[in-house]
């Protein structure tokens, strides 16, 4: 049916009205008939009539380039966004650039299955060279064109009236704010991707340089120094030996004059 045109609608208990056709109205009724504890209202639609979906996604990683292939290939009738707060597709192999960072899984299994890499140099792939297959993974698929780069999700509020998620993002290079709205809302924001300074009494009063792995500060180097590592992560296993290794090759093993590795459990519970 024609968004415009006018329907019987059948009504579950028995009755029935003359509704509009228009989305809008269509999703009131279904939301009152919802919130009677009836059920939603019956529309008469040509089978293939795709009603318009507006889907949002947030984030741009491993699972945000995955939405901008995989919609548009199995979805009718969609307009997909992507908002990513980066300047680049990627996620967590496109933030994460410390000493020796790769995957902990082999690559054989840490790609998507339609497009399968038979080349990694190695069994477990650095950063870089998993961050190299997406990017070509989506220059392949087109993705960029449903991104919204350096735009940054701030909240969301579901209208159940309206039917409608409504969105608040920040455009991080005007810094101004603007509203958006979609049927469907698909975060993709990452479960690791919010990190933090860890939680300890005068942590800040430290006077050295502090630095986080997952916002690594590229010019820091590890001769001469004492290095500290708070947290024994899967990462610890990366980029601590990709730091004494950096240190060993520059400096002789002599270099190496004090490594301390708290464990944060061991810190926390002392
Ligand atoms: C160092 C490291 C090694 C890892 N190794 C492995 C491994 O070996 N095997 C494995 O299975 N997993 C591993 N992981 C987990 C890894 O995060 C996931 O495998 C995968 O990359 C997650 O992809 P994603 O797209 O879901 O999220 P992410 O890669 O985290 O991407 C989320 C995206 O959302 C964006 N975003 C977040 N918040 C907002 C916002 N408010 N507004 C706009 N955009 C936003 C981010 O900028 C980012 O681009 C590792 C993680 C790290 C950090």
């Amino acid at each position: 049916m024609p968004p415009s045109a006018t329907a019987t609608e059948s009504v579950p208990n028995g009755t029935h009205a003359e509704v509009d056709g228009d989305n809008a109205e269509q999703h009131a009724g279904i939301a009152a008939a919802l919130s009677n504890g009836s059920l939603p209202p019956l529309f008469d639609h040509p089978i293939d009539d795709y009603r318009p979906l507006k889907i949002v996604c947030i984030g741009g990683g491993i699972s945000g380039i995955l939405a901008a292939i995989r919609f548009p290939q199995r979805l009718k009738n969609i307009e997909l966004v992507i908002y990513e707060k980066n300047a680049e597709v990627g996620g967590t192999w496109f933030e994460n650039r410390y000493p020796g960072v790769r995957c902990d899984i082999p690559s054989a299994s840490y790609q998507y299955t339609f497009e399968s890499n038979t080349q990694w140099s190695e069994y477990y792939a650095s950063g870089p060279e998993i961050q190299r297959y997406l990017l070509k993974v989506a220059d392949k698929y087109g993705v960029r064109k449903y991104m919204r780069f350096r735009h940054q999700f701030k909240g969301a509020a579901w209208d159940a009236a309206r039917g409608k998620w409504d969105f608040t993002i920040e455009d991080l290079d005007s810094g101004n704010t603007f509203a958006d709205s979609a049927d469907i809302y698909i975060s993709a924001t990452g479960i690791l991707n919010t990190w933090q300074w860890p939680k300890i009494d005068g942590f800040w009063d430290y006077k050295g340089k502090v630095v986080h792995s997952a916002n690594w500060d590229q010019s820091v180097t590890w001769d001469d120094k004492d290095v500290a590592v708070i947290g024994a992560g899967t990462l610890l296993s990366a980029f601590l030996p990709a730091g004494l290794a950096a240190l060993c090759s520059a400096e002789g093993d002599d270099a190496v004059r004090h490594l301390a590795t708290h464990l944060l459990r061991k810190l926390l519970t002392s």
